[in-house]
């Protein structure tokens, strides 16, 4: 959390506020959000960076200014961005740093648990640094069932844990695979590479069928995250399995069972998403 439809839900909020502008003042009150850089260090070079983009890739949001260097923000558990008129933001004890910009607005970054990242990249290090993380984006054409196979082929780990892994597909996080898998009637322990070619289509027709709810819903609002003006994203009330243990299933009614897989709590539907090996 906040996992791809809440970046997604973010920067479509942002892009008309901040593109084209410039970062007038840059206040950043948390030294762990831009380390090993020094605060004071990182402002000053952000201050006077006109934004040319605003781009996400995964759960990075990439703000990408006229001088070609991207600013790459990470929300990681509980980081979110507000945009306020000047003059309008409130008192925050959680508000780690302050974007003003040209226009007399702010851009405010909040960030309770403080795992979030704030890294300034120079032009020629933008490309590598993200491939080197992140696999393909669900959402483009690109992402197919044989595109996905090719990175799940071989791997004995459950598919939760290899869905997790943002090189298999970026963007995906505990919310979203589950709800993936239940589209796609997949069991989370199932060995990532034993699915047959039926199995992947479903699949990823199954995660961009889940990344696009939680998109039009404006993302999930579990706990910390919010849109960039104030408002709660309502992708929870129509989740299928996620954090739904006891309560039937929408497909057949069964009880929805929690289990841990890839370290973490884990939800599905134990008669649609049953564990059978594919033999081949
Ligand atoms: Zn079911």
């Amino acid at each position: 959390m906040p996992e791809l439809p809440e970046v997604e839900t973010i920067r479509l909020a942002l892009e008309p506020h901040v593109v084209g502008r410039t970062f007038e003042r840059v206040r950043i009150d948390d030294s762990r959000l831009v380390r090993p850089f020094e605060p004071l260090a990182v402002s000053a070079e952000l201050e006077g960076e006109q934004v040319a983009a605003l781009d996400r890739r995964g759960k990075y949001l990439i703000v990408r200014f006229e001088s070609g260097r991207v600013l790459l923000i990470h929300l990681r558990m509980t980081g979110s961005l507000r945009h306020a008129p000047g003059g309008e933001l409130g008192e925050d004890p959680h508000r780690r740093a302050v974007v003003k910009l040209d226009d007399g607005s702010d851009v405010a970054y909040r960030d309770v648990r403080r795992f979030g990242t704030w890294h300034l990249l120079e032009p020629h290090e933008v490309d590598d640094y993200l491939a080197r993380r992140l696999g393909g984006e669900p959402l483009e054409r690109a992402f197919t069932a044989k595109r996905l196979g090719e990175r799940l082929a071989n791997r004995r780990t459950p598919l939760k844990a290899a869905l997790l892994d943002q090189r298999t597909v970026a963007g995906l996080g505990n919310i979203y695979v589950d709800e993936a898998l239940w589209r796609a009637q997949l069991h989370p322990l199932r060995e990532a590479g034993t699915l047959d070619s039926d199995e992947l289509a479903r699949l990823t027709k199954a995660i961009r069928a889940a990344l696009r709810a939680g998109i039009a819903r404006q993302g999930a609002s579990l706990r910390d995250y919010s849109q960039p003006d104030g408002r709660r994203g309502r992708a929870q009330e129509r989740f299928r399995v996620y954090g739904r243990a006891g309560e039937p299933c929408s497909r057949c009614g069964t009880p929805i069972d929690k289990i841990r897989a890839g370290g973490r709590g884990t939800w599905y539907c134990p008669n649609c998403q049953r564990y059978a090996e594919t033999r081949k």
